[in-house]
């Protein structure tokens, strides 16, 4: 308590969007499409937009056929969300390749194939969303959140083009932390563990012993268990409100102690 009797430190806030803008990338599945029901049952407008065609299983809020590497479809996606509402206040980049190769590939065995589609989704493709969106961004301010990897952060034999483009993301979002500061723009990444997502699910299908490999990768994380999409929606969410206004230019790890050992 102040001498007056004021609380010492201000109340915490939920995380309510209300009427907050937000574009969510890779939308129609795994951790993207927890993030848009998340951010939408938060309070905000949200658009989202994936590669997918998404016949059959489209949600109304969710573009098909936005390939993020392609600037042309990113800009006209971005745009009619600024049609749509004027604004853009939170920018979510779930849209990624895995590992692409069926094998581990060391760099001397690597194609130019995945080494090109790797990097060209998840770090151009990064690029290409953030510089499409930023423009709508200077006046207001907003937050951009970018999902990189614990990959980001250590390296992973046989994935050099995963990890090589997660520790991109890294360096793109702390540049951008600097270069819009002063606009109220922040820009933060998440660095997830293993999540049970379709991506890590067709991993396992592809190993010899799928069974084998989760076991595996369940013992890599100190907590004993992969993350859900939602552990990731909660971290989204939390750098999309105001509640981390003070965050800018981080990596928060989300991954079970992965990399605290
Ligand atoms: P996911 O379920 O496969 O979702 C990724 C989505 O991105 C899919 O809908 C995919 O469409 C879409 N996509 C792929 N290439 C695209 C492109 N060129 N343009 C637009 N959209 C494209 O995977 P996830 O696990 O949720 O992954 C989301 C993000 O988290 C990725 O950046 C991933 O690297 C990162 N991450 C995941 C994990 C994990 O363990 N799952 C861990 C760390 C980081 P299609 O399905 O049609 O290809």
């Amino acid at each position: 308590m102040t001498s007056d009797g004021r609380p010492l430190r201000a109340p915490v806030q939920p995380f309510v969007l209300s009427d907050k803008v937000a574009i969510i990338t890779g939308a129609a599945s795994g951790i993207g499409a927890t993030a848009l029901e998340t951010l939408s049952e938060a309070g905000a407008h949200v658009r989202g937009c994936d590669i997918s065609a998404l016949s059959g299983k489209a949600h109304p809020n969710l573009t098909g056929n936005v390939e993020v590497r392609d600037p042309l479809a990113v800009g006209a996606f971005v745009q009619s969300v600024i049609d749509e509402f004027g604004r853009i206040d939170i920018v979510v980049n779930c849209a990624g390749v895995g590992i692409t190769a069926d094998e581990p590939t060391p760099v001397h065995l690597m194609s130019d194939r995945d080494w090109e589609l790797t990097l060209g989704v998840n770090l151009t493709g990064t690029f290409n969303v953030c510089r499409a969106c930023i423009p709508a961004m200077l006046d207001g301010g907003g937050s951009i959140i970018n999902i990189s990897s614990v990959m980001g952060h250590v390296g992973n034999a046989g994935a050099s083009a995963y990890t090589a483009s997660k520790a991109g993301v890294l360096g793109l979002t702390r540049s951008m932390a600097l270069e819009y500061a002063r606009q109220g723009l922040r820009a933060n990444a998440i660095c997830p563990g293993f999540i049970d997502t379709p991506m890590v699910r067709r991993h396992l299908d592809q190993s010899a012993d799928g069974v084998e490999e989760l076991r595996l990768i369940e013992a890599s994380h100190p907590v004993g268990r992969l993350g859900t999409s939602q552990d990731i929606a909660n971290a989204i969410l939390w750098l999309a409100a105001d509640a981390s206004s003070f965050m800018t230019g981080a990596a928060l790890t989300v991954d079970g102690g992965y990399t605290a050992a």
